[in-house]
């Protein structure tokens, strides 16, 4: 991919790719440089080309990191809080330009984009009211001899890694907290949606980040390149967003070094509707839960379990929703589900429906790729899934809602925890006694009780089982940024 080929076609609507995507972001600096080529989802083509980080290049943005961080712990938690807050300023004051942006290079819809960068501005208020409120602990020992006294420390320089679905808010969820807490980092974005990350990188800069505190490196290498990373002994963080695939080997990497590791990572999240649901609240319920992002997210509801008796008046209502959507590039004002991000992730989805099919499911809508240039696969409802197939227990990862039918509560249950994922879960019921006792059974980090949307930085996010370690957002997501130094003394 030659980088005129990127210049020719960096011009997308109103934006200059090709400005998002001046290199490395270095101690400040950019460190020009090509290899990486950006793709608009929505056509195939190229709408621009970033930097190939090397192992050199980590080392670098590790030695920035460290030469920043002794001045980053010593700044004043209000005077980090106060930079904190103007970066939620500015990414308020450009959320359509920043939304635009991911829109162009993951494909979603320019409504679900906006929400993102409000999303993930929220982060940094929120680190930001926060981040003058840690304290530590202080307490007379129980034989009455000495007292014990708790400091929260920052815990040093950390590696963020961030995956393609949500390009600002995977970064700003790690970002914040850490910068809040006075470590400095370095960040790897996704290679297929990088040019969100880098416009960020200006964006903190311009807020008063000072050099060397945010570094963000785009590598085709990222296997060895953050390897370089965590093994290097002045990193003391690894925050993790991405695959249970990925953070297995990224854990065992790490223990190398014994690494503190915050793994946010896949899910399987069952979606749970009881014959005593209020139907159109469900209904709008699991559009959000499984449209948001096109069905590109975590905590997508990815298995509708609906009870026997409202099973019709489901699958009849999310067919008549879903065929309601429009479809088309994420950019273009009335799209409501935009093109998947690769290739690969169509042929997944495809081999997933036929899996499904072939063991007796039924096509209510949709059920094949467009045909049309892009990533396109519509809006899909499938009903009588059998718990066999291949769907039951992988992330789709798109439009394709997934129906099967369950008789009693227990039923509901063991189906809902029949997976190694422990993300997020829905439950739609008007008897709340029954819905609270249902969550305490289900083993998720995240129930929706009556609410197809659990994201929220006040809320600690994060999962049991195989879907993760640690919680991002609230009071919890700063501490893991944080290490917890206990002084004996005998005053
Ligand atoms: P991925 O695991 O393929 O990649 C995530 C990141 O890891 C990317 O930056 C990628 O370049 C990097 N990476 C890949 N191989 C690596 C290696 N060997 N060493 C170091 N880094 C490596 O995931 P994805 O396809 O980008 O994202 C989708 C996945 O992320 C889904 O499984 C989804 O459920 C999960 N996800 C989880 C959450 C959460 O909060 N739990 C949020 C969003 C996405």
């Amino acid at each position: 991919m030659s980088s005129a080929t990127a210049q020719s076609s960096s011009r997308s609507g109103n934006l200059d790719c090709s400005s998002y995507a001046r290199g490395l972001y270095i101690n400040g600096k950019w460190l020009p440089g090509k290899g990486i080529p950006v793709t608009d989802p929505s056509s195939g083509n190229v709408i621009a080309e970033v930097a190939d980080g090397s192992v050199d290049d980590a080392r670098a943005a590790v030695d920035a990191a460290a030469a920043a961080a002794g001045g980053w712990r010593a700044t004043s938690p209000r005077n980090r809080a106060q930079i904190l807050l103007k970066c939620f300023d500015l990414m308020m004051q450009r959320q359509d330009e920043l939304a635009y942006l991911i829109s162009l290079e993951n494909g979603k819809s320019l409504a679900d984009a906006r929400g993102e960068v409000a999303y993930a501005a929220e982060f940094f208020r929120w680190y930001a009211e926060e981040g003058v409120r840690i304290s530590g602990e202080f307490m007379t020992s129980p034989g009455g001899g000495n007292r014990i006294i708790v400091d929260y420390e920052p815990i040093g320089i950390a590696v963020l890694i961030t995956p393609w679905n949500f390009p600002a808010a995977m970064a700003t969820r790690k970002i914040a907290p850490a910068l809040a807490a006075g470590c400095t980092v370095v960040l790897k974005p996704a290679s297929e949606t990088p040019l969100t990350a880098y416009a960020l990188a200006a964006l903190y800069s311009e807020a008063g980040v000072p050099d060397g505190v945010v570094n963000v490196l785009t590598t085709t290498n990222p296997g060895t390149v953050t390897a370089a990373m965590l093994n290097d002994s002045r990193v003391r963080k690894l925050s993790f967003t991405g695959s249970t695939g990925v953070g297995r080997l990224l854990l065992a990497e790490a223990s190398k070094s014994v690494l503190s590791c915050s793994m946010e990572l896949g899910g399987n999240a069952p979606f749970i509707v009881f014959d005593d649901a209020d139907l159109d609240a469900a209904l709008d319920g699991a559009m959000v839960a499984k449209m948001r992002n096109g069905g590109e997210a975590c905590t997508a509801a990815n298995r509708f379990l609906v009870q026997d008796g409202i099973y019709d008046r489901f699958v009849a209502g999310l067919t008549a929703r879903m065929k309601a959507l429009k479809v088309g590039p994420g950019t273009e004002p009335d799209t409501e589900c935009g093109p998947m991000i690769t290739r690969k992730a169509i042929d997944k989805i495809e081999a997933l429906v036929s899996d499904a099919v072939d063991r007796g499911a039924k096509v209510e809508l949709g059920g094949k790729a467009l045909d049309r240039e892009g990533y396109f696969y519509p809006p899909t409802v499938l009903s009588n899934v059998s718990h066999d197939a291949d769907m039951a227990k992988d992330e789709i990862f798109g439009p394709v809602a997934a129906v099967y039918r369950f008789g009693t509560a227990d039923e509901a249950v063991a189906m809902a925890n029949d997976t190694e994922y422990g993300l997020a879960a829905y439950i739609y019921t008007q008897d709340i006694r029954k819905g609270m006792a249902i969550s305490s059974r289900i083993e998720t980090g995240m129930i929706g009780l009556n609410r197809g949307l659990v994201s929220d930085p006040a809320g600690p996010f994060g999962g049991t089982k195989q879907s993760g370690l640690g919680r991002e957002g609230s009071h919890h997501g700063v501490i893991e940024f944080m290490e917890a130094k206990y002084i004996a003394t005998s005053l």
